[in-house]
């Protein structure tokens, strides 16, 4: 008898959590002695990530601890390793037992280092599995991230009202008038920022989860100065340390130059993702000022359960993407997961 799956509130813990943090993440088989923590945002080396033996239908399992509901799964491979044929699972069955834990997805061929993994629908499930369907082969894997459905793509812009950080302050210009909601480019009109003039200024905003970033729109101050965010380099990340050489983090682009309160938009290439936006201008004695910084996913316009609507339990449409049952399906494609698709 097909059971209900067990009710559970995606957004209980707080709309931001990644799953895995605390989770334990243990392997088929170990080439290496060690504890995984693949949420955990340590001083990784991209080289030395844990792996599996050689072996058929290699497993990577990451026990939650509790039954969440989980939509999405970010995954940062190391560079130099070829996946093929990955399969993810999420369920409540600690073996992997394919008759009762559920296929959120299959890849064919992972071709980039971050990879998500959406499920084709919310799965609720104690366990997440990342299984190889390969006769002979290794899984080696650098970070996991899972997240449940109250968080989908958002259209919004997600740095609003985030932390944000700077290398120093001057001129009351703190780090958090970047992501006040108001590009005012007048600076004394209190909504841009102000480092010192120092060597290599930086800015950051923590955009609190992982997000598939699309573009960054940047707004320069226009009352005087103009010509100090020329140069301006954004870069998108899972490294709070801006060290920019780091292989945790990406360049997004450059901008050579940027009007007096002009809003220009740096387009990220596809598969940027970081949790982190930093801003920087390269070079000796320069002074960072931002009037406004906005982060954008590639999104598809759905309903307001996304951000706020669902943190704060408003304007959402807390159907969507719950799981469903009917008497009886029509057709194979008469599913009845179909009236909370969005469409
Ligand atoms: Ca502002």
């Amino acid at each position: 008898m097909d059971q209900p799956p067990p009710s559970v509130d995606a957004c209980t813990r707080g709309s931001l959590d990644n799953w895995a943090l605390n989770a334990t993440v243990t392997m088929s088989s170990t080439d290496v002695n060690s504890t995984l923590k693949l949420g955990v945002n340590d001083n990784l080396n991209l080289t030395n990530c844990p792996a599996t033996q050689t072996t058929a239908n290699p497993l990577v399992r990451v026990d939650m601890n509790a039954t969440r509901q989980v939509d999405k799964v970010f995954l940062l491979f190391p560079s130099d390793i070829a996946i093929n044929r990955l399969e993810i699972y999420v369920g409540e069955d600690g073996g992997n037992n394919r008759a009762i834990n559920h296929l959120c997805t299959s890849i064919q061929s992972v071709t980039n280092p971050w990879t998500v993994a959406s499920c084709t629908q919310p799965m609720n499930g104690r366990y997440v599995f990342l299984r190889l369907q390969e006769n002979a082969t290794t899984i080696k894997i650098c970070r996991i991230y899972i997240y449940s459905t109250c968080l989908t793509t958002s259209c919004s812009n997600v740095a609003l009202s985030r932390p944000a950080y700077q290398s120093s302050l001057s001129s009351r210009g703190i780090a958090s008038l970047a992501v006040d909601g108001n590009r005012n480019s007048n600076y004394f009109q209190r909504s841009c920022t102000h480092t010192k003039k120092k060597n290599d200024p930086w800015w950051y905003v923590d955009l609190q989860r992982l997000r598939v970033v699309q573009k960054v729109l940047v707004t320069n101050r226009k009352d005087c100065c103009v010509n100090r965010l020329n140069g301006m380099e954004v870069w998108i990340g899972i490294d709070n340390i801006p060290t920019f050489s780091n292989a945790l983090n990406t360049r997004c682009g450059v901008i050579p130059t940027v009007g007096g309160g002009e809003t220009v938009t740096v387009n990220c290439s596809a598969n940027t993702v970081g949790q982190y936006v930093i801003i920087r201008i390269p070079g000796r004695n320069k002074t960072l000022t931002l009037c406004e910084v906005e982060v954008y996913e590639a999104c598809t316009r759905q309903p307001r359960c996304v951000n706020s609507g669902c943190k704060r339990g408003k304007n959402a449409n807390v159907a969507l993407g719950r799981p469903t049952r009917q008497s009886s399906n029509f057709n194979s494609i008469s599913v009845s997961a179909n009236a909370v698709d969005v469409n």
